[in-house]
């Protein structure tokens, strides 16, 4: 179905992600490393998925890796990759590298991202909004343009791009980033058209909404935490569209919360 114009799609209230529903399926996260990405792993590999966890620190990518482990889930992989990298090159031996051991990809969660300066945009940074462009924007269109053939090599693929409600609705200071989740939401939409009835990869965002992170703790400084979910509790939607279940839905923009 194509549902383009679909911003605001919510789950259907009685989907439930069955234990193994994942089982036999890649999937690659980026932003693995922490926040909604780290438990998007989390629940991709509890439901039976080989995760493969792309993030900036080492670290982190060792402790996600050891937890999925510990899980029993399928072996994760962990790719260290710096989204900041601008050369196509570099992309392109990411995706050799993905390819020569998982030759399909089943789902792509593109979910890393970089808030940048809060200040009103006669005041950003060149160097600032270069940075947010660069993560946000440009560094997804040279991931998909390079792991397209592992996704067409699935029989059924699942592209999830992240948004968020200042990438429908521009607010005053939040600057780059808002400008990017628009690109991100037109990107979705420009992909979603292209595999409509010529492909088997269907395309969608998720807003992830207010969610606790150290994101949204250095956007909203003075906010208390606790007002706000924590990334476990916004997965169903990060599982649906990574589901048989969703195999239909194609350009829509999905609400979390
Ligand atoms: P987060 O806690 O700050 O995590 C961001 C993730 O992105 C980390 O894993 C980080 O890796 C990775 N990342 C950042 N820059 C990178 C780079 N240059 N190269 C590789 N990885 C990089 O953020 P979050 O709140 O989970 O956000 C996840 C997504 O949801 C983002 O796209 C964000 O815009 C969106 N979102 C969040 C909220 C919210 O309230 N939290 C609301 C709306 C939308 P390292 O840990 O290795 O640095």
């Amino acid at each position: 179905m194509n549902q383009s114009s679909n911003v605001g799609t919510r789950v259907p209230s009685d989907y439930v992600c069955a234990g193994n529903a994942l089982a036999g399926r890649t999937i690659l996260v980026t932003g693995a490393s922490d926040g909604i990405g780290r438990s998007a792993a989390l629940s991709y590999a509890a439901h039976g998925a080989t995760v493969i966890l792309l993030g900036r620190s080492v670290e982190k990518l060792e402790s996600i890796y050891d937890e999925i482990e510990a899980l029993g889930a399928p072996q994760p992989a962990a790719i260290p990759f710096d989204l900041e990298q601008d050369t196509e090159e570099t992309y392109e031996e990411l995706a050799r590298v993905v390819g020569e051991q998982f030759p399909v990809l089943d789902g792509l969660l593109l979910n890393a991202g970089l808030l940048g300066e809060r200040r009103p945009l006669g005041q950003l940074r060149w160097n600032d909004w270069q940075r947010v462009m660069q993560v946000n924007v440009n560094s997804q269109f040279l991931l998909i343009r390079s792991l397209l053939p592992l996704l067409d090599a699935a029989p059924q693929a699942s592209v999830v791009f992240t948004s968020s409600g200042v990438g429908r609705r521009g607010k005053a200071y939040w600057g780059a980033y808002a400008v990017s989740k628009f690109a991100t939401e037109g990107m979705m939409q420009v992909l979603a058209s292209e595999m409509e009835n010529t492909s088997a990869i269907r395309v969608n965002a998720i807003n992830p909404g207010a969610t606790n992170t150290a994101m949204r703790r250095a956007a909203y400084p003075a906010e208390s935490p606790d007002n706000n979910p924590g990334p476990a509790e916004i997965m169903p939607v990060y599982l649906y569209l990574m589901d048989a279940a969703s195999s239909a839905v194609n350009g829509c923009s999905f609400d979390a919360q």
